[in-house]
């Protein structure tokens, strides 16, 4: 970057300032959109901008890359078209009949493309219950196993896996580690420097942080074989972010420790609350003390246990119980109704129907997205919308 940003500037200056850079032909402090699907060839059939074809690289991701890999202490990012263009990608560049191990709990799309997709291509697909080190270590077949899925919070139970000893039985397996850290972010959380190999985020989700865009993004320790069969991967299967995406990616970085701060300490409030509350069976929240991953996320995450947790509604019977949470959904009134996650406004779903048939979630379930809305103003809100479902 050409800036004069101090080596030891923390990351929220990193982050607000993305990087420092500034254009050097205008002076501005704002990147321009980059549009060009294609870059001029020089006279003697060269291509010394090092750029060819939109598909392949593209300027406007350059800052935004820099920016995510150097928040995530890693040797370089790349940018996908969404969360699952990033992650199918890593499964993508091993070959068939490689074993990988994955959560039980996991993303839902993901774990799906996993079993649909992965498995009948040729891919070992074995799901595991991950936050227990004993069942990774009997998993893991050594010499056969290519890599190790973690997911930390995971969706939608909030279980939390301990990266650094996942990591240190996977390599003794000769196993790479990814991370899925789209709940964690780099603020909370540091997955390279706990021993994983890849990060990777959605960024549809806290990295840009408004609901305006699908993005992905894998960041990597190192720029090895496997790095580079992942971005040949986003070559030559097209899942190319757009250069206004990458754009206003990068604009929504600026304030991301803001923004995941805020729903953190939300979030940890709204769990504290809901706790206790006559409506309520159980919150699923790392922050809370009961939480079985509450020892781990204490020692692995920094600053907070992120802005996602859920809600299991109280009910005579498991009927009553899922029907009380759909209403106490459907009589919301600041919180939106809606999947997703990591925007400025919180979102409420019942996860169960989100996810259908074979689904491990509890009917009684509502998954919270916090925002950084007046935290009075969302607990209000939930408790007028509970009252309700239970008269
Ligand atoms: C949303 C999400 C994804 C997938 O990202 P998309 O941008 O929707 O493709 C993967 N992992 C987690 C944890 C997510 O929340």
């Amino acid at each position: 970057m050409n800036d004069d940003t101090p080596a030891h500037a923390k990351p929220e200056t990193l982050a607000a300032q993305a990087l420092g850079w500034v254009d050097e032909k205008t002076r501005a402090v704002t990147p321009p959109v980059h549009a060009s699907a294609t870059f001029i060839r020089d006279e003697d059939n060269q291509y010394r901008s090092g750029r060819a074809y939109g598909r392949a690289d593209n300027p406007a991701f350059d800052q935004a890359e820099a920016l995510i890999a150097r928040l995530e202490g890693g040797a370089q990012a790349a940018l996908f078209a969404s969360g699952m263009a990033a992650a199918t990608a890593v499964f993508q560049a091993l070959a068939p009949g490689d074993h990988v191990l994955a959560p039980k709990i996991m993303y839902w799309s993901l774990r799906n493309w996993l079993v649909n997709f992965a498995a009948p291509w040729g891919l070992q697909v074995e799901l595991i219950e991950m936050t227990d080190p004993a069942a990774v270590r009997a998993a893991l077949r050594p010499g056969q196993t290519q890599l190790v899925w973690i997911e930390t919070p995971a969706n939608p139970l909030w279980t939390v896996t301990d990266i650094a000893a996942t990591a240190a039985l996977a390599h003794a397996a000769g196993a790479r580690v990814v991370v899925d850290s789209t709940v964690a972010t780099p603020v909370l959380t540091q997955p390279l420097a706990l021993g994983a190999d890849l990060v990777m985020h959605a960024a549809t989700k806290y990295l840009n942080g408004h609901s305006d865009l699908l993005a992905g993004v894998l960041v990597t320790r190192a720029d090895d074989a496997h790095w580079q069969r992942v971005k040949a991967v986003r070559v030559q299967i097209g899942g190319t972010l757009g250069s206004f995406e990458s754009w206003l990616l990068l604009r929504g970085l600026r304030t991301l420790y803001l923004r995941v701060r805020q729903a953190s300490a939300s979030a940890q409030r709204i769990a504290e609350h809901f706790a206790r509350h006559p409506h309520v069976a159980e919150v699923l929240y790392p922050g809370l003390p009961g939480s079985p991953g509450h020892a781990v996320a204490a020692r692995q995450m920094q600053g907070g246990f992120g802005g996602m947790l859920s809600v299991r509604v109280k009910g005579h019977d498991p009927a009553a119980a899922e029907a009380a949470a759909i209403a106490a959904a459907a009589h919301v009134r600041l919180w939106k109704r809606a999947t997703s996650l990591g925007g400025t406004e919180s979102l409420i779903e019942h996860r169960a129907s989100v996810e259908g048939a074979g689904t491990p979630v509890p009917p009684d379930l509502l998954r919270l997205s916090v925002g950084i809305e007046d935290c009075d103003d969302l607990i209000a809100d939930l408790e007028q919308a509970l009252a309700r479902a239970h008269r």
